[in-house]
């Protein structure tokens, strides 16, 4: 039977320490916000938008909804992201994705000044994930999965870690958070030859390929961590990549889904907020 990392229990942990960010800010007289900035009402970002309202509001963070036609210019837009960056009472900028298809996404991003980017938008941030800055904020995603490890006491250095994807939002910049760890880590992707053999002889694995189930127990073994970070759905129901029930009496640790990466992911960005919040002013 595999260790259960719950995500349910980091985020708690997470949320705690915003809290306490939080009530630290308000003492300097600083009033923690995050901006959304959305083009168009798709449902998508109506959902999302609910949840981290929501989510903001339990750790009493403000939220500032910033609105634009989903036929907007660019010019437009543009001038929005200019004002939102600009006012110094706003802490942490979301800007929705996708952006209606008129909008340059790469410009709008570049205009996120990189203090308030707390979903890590602007190639500078992710640069800053690269040259190891603590000056900027990493993608959610990935710091989620570290926190996890990090809370279960899982050893990183000198561990074999191997993620299987290489996107911009999961596995390169996790690769470069786990490298700073000092672990080994290799990188796999569709082209890659035989990922099996890879997987099986490694210390962590993170799996995030976005199809329900395709990691049977033939890809792992005894020693294995597994971070299940795929979301998918199977007959209406929440799935991650790896096929839990198969899996689960065979690895060392397993996160499950739900209640796994994306509970912590969630709370990432409330972090950013708190610490964009407090390293503002005088911070
Ligand atoms: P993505 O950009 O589509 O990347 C998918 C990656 O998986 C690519 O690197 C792709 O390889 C690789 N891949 C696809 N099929 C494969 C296969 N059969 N064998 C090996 N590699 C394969 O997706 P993403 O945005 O990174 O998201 C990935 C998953 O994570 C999705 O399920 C998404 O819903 C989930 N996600 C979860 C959270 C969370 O908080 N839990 C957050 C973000 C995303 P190539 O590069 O060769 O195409």
């Amino acid at each position: 039977m595999a260790k259960v990392l719950s995500g349910t229990a980091v985020a708690a942990k997470i949320r705690e320490e915003v809290r306490a960010a939080v009530e630290a800010c308000r003492t300097r007289g600083i009033n923690p916000t995050l901006a959304i900035i959305r083009a168009g009402e798709r449902p998508d970002d109506l959902a999302y938008e609910k949840r981290v309202k929501s989510n903001c509001e339990k750790v009493d963070i403000a939220v500032e909804v910033f609105e634009a036609s989903q036929s907007v210019s660019q010019q437009e837009f543009e001038k929005l992201v200019k004002n939102v960056s600009n006012n110094p009472d706003i802490h942490g900028i979301l800007v929705f994705r996708p952006l209606p298809e008129q909008l340059d996404e790469e410009k709008i991003a570049g205009l996120i000044p990189i203090e308030k980017d707390v979903d890590c938008m602007n190639p500078e941030s992710l640069a800053g994930v690269f040259l190891g800055s603590e000056n900027t904020f990493s993608p959610c995603t990935p710091e989620a999965v570290m926190e996890i490890l990090d809370f279960y006491g899982v050893k990183i250095e000198g561990a074999d870690a191997v993620i299987v994807n290489r996107s911009m939002v999961l596995g390169k910049p996790l690769s470069q958070l786990l490298l700073k760890k000092n672990a080994t880590v290799t990188l796999c992707h569709s082209k890659t030859r035989d990922i099996k053999e890879h997987t099986q002889k490694a210390d962590i694995v993170v799996t995030g390929v976005g199809q329900a189930g395709y990691f049977g127990p033939d890809f792992f073994s005894q020693g294995n961590t597994v971070i299940d970070v795929g979301i998918n759905f199977r007959e209406g129901k929440m799935c991650g990549d790896a096929d839990y029930e198969k899996i689960e009496p065979l690895v060392e640790a397993i996160t499950p889904v739900p209640g796994g990466v994306g509970a912590v992911t969630s709370m990432i960005l409330l972090k950013h907020t708190a610490q964009a919040a407090q390293r503002s002013k005088n911070g």
